[in-house]
């Protein structure tokens, strides 16, 4: 077996056979196999496709290509969650103690912030004191104990997959369908939960922009876990807005503090409520989504899910005077109230844009390892339907970099567009896919 004639194959639309996607991943990752063939394979792979049974492969030879989580020490089926990346998407650190509140361990590994979209890692590093690096055995105890705990990728974890996705980072070959979905399942399949929820994003800030594309994403995922034995749900969410009202890490912390004590966003709140849900029902703990949604809603309004947040914030070193007030986390020494400058009603937001913008602001980063300004973001009331007069706020930049905030003006004012007649405010969620296929979204949460 070589790689120039599994380049060839794939470069004529043929089928690879496992052996020969092990061979590619494997050698990629231990350094026989040179940075120059591989992408050629990934560009191949771009333009003619892989089928379910090659897409599996590719998968199961990246999770294998490091450590695989055994969370056999902690009792009970074990539920996580993974979004394809949103603007001002905090689902994580509601979801996270929504489910632990009610008896499912969470036992969570998630990633840093980069790009246009935000990342949980960062943002819980916002509060003080907060360890994202635990020991094994601190993790597992956290998990048993508190019923969460939320570290940052090992670098052990589906190593296979860093490499691959640096070189397909710098070579054109992200936007590839079965790559993606095998990139997410390789590294949620590692972290050896039992059942795992997808939020799919769809829209002008998500990796997939039109629905057909997002339910092909989210079937090709669901297909992997079938082929692995394990539960995967996906939720189709809408991303052509920002989620909830904040942008920025500590910013987004603070709304999921007040969002836990019941002061929450529609939309958010929906969100929050199917995914965790799932999570729930896969889990063997509710009867139907709907049972789930119900008890959820419990958990929130009776403030278990908050006090949930607490615990598993103390274990992880968090100090919770910031959360029991969360006026204390970091705050920005600059401010700008942007005002409507026509009158309209708002037809579309691109929340990419917004997401660069924030990242103008300080809240993200350019590119790998920059510093972040835990403090920045944007408090955002730019939402699709609303109408706004001129001198309305549409939202709110908080910096320390003064110097940024006409750019990040600019920027964000380019991400949206008015217009004299109303529009319907878009849907939350299109629907859920699971074995059986997609269906559209149909609770009245
Ligand atoms: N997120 C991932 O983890 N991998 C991809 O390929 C795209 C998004």
């Amino acid at each position: 077996m070589n790689m120039y004639d599994i380049i060839t194959k794939k470069k004529h639309g043929e089928t690879l056979t496992e052996d020969e996607i092990r061979f590619a991943v494997n050698g990629f990752t231990d350094g026989s196999i040179p940075d120059y063939q591989m992408s050629a394979l990934l560009m191949a792979i771009c333009l003619k496709g892989m089928n379910d049974a090659e897409t599996a492969a590719m998968t199961f030879a990246m999770r294998d290509s490091g450590s695989i989580a055994d969370l056999s020490g902690i009792p009970g089926l074990k539920a996580d969650k993974h979004s394809t990346g949103g603007v001002g998407d905090k689902v994580s650190l509601l979801v996270g103690p929504m489910v632990a509140a009610l008896g499912v361990p969470v036992a969570k590994m998630s990633g840093r912030g980069l790009g246009h979209t935000g990342g949980t890692i960062d943002k819980l590093e916002s509060i003080p004191g907060f360890s994202v690096t635990l020991s094994n055995e601190q993790f597992m105890e956290n998990v048993r104990n508190v019923g969460l705990a939320i570290v940052g990728q090992s670098d052990d974890l589906a190593p296979a997959d860093k490499k691959m996705y640096a070189l397909r980072d710098v070579t054109a070959t992200v936007d590839s369908i079965p790559l993606i979905a095998a990139s997410i399942m390789s590294k949620k399949l590692a972290s050896g939960s039992d059942v795992i929820v997808l939020d799919v994003t769809m829209g002008s800030g998500a990796f997939m922009k039109t629905l057909p594309e997002a339910i092909k994403l989210a079937e090709t995922m669901v297909k992997i876990g079938e082929a692995s034995g394990k539960k995967v749900y996906a939720v189709i969410t809408d991303m052509n807005q920002v989620l909830g009202t904040y942008v920025g890490n500590a910013l987004e912390v603070r709304e999921a503090v007040y969002a836990l004590k019941g002061d929450i966003a529609d939309d958010l709140r929906r969100t929050c409520l199917t995914i965790a849900g799932l999570m729930l029902l896969g889990c063997k703990k509710a009867e139907s989504l709907e049972k789930a949604m119900d008890a959820l809603e419990e958990v929130l309004n009776d403030g278990r899910a908050y006090r949930s947040f607490l615990a598993f914030v103390a274990a992880q070193g968090g100090d919770v005077r910031y959360i029991e007030n969360p006026e204390l986390l970091p705050k920005a020494a600059c401010r700008r109230v942007v005002k409507a400058e026509e009158d309209g009603y708002l037809l579309s937001v691109n929340a990419e844009t917004i997401g660069r913008s924030s990242v103008i602001l300080g809240a993200g980063r350019e590119k790998k390892g920059d510093p972040i300004d835990m403090a920045a973001g944007i408090e955002n009331y730019a939402k699709v339907g609303r109408r706004f007069n001129t001198g309305d706020e549409l939202c709110v930049f908080y910096t320390d970099r003064e110097e940024s905030l006409d750019a990040a003006e600019a920027l964000y004012r380019s991400a949206l567009s008015f217009g004299a007649l109303p529009v319907c405010e878009p849907t939350t969620i299109y629907g859920i896919v699971d074995e059986n296929g997609f269906t559209p979204y149909k609770y009245n949460k």
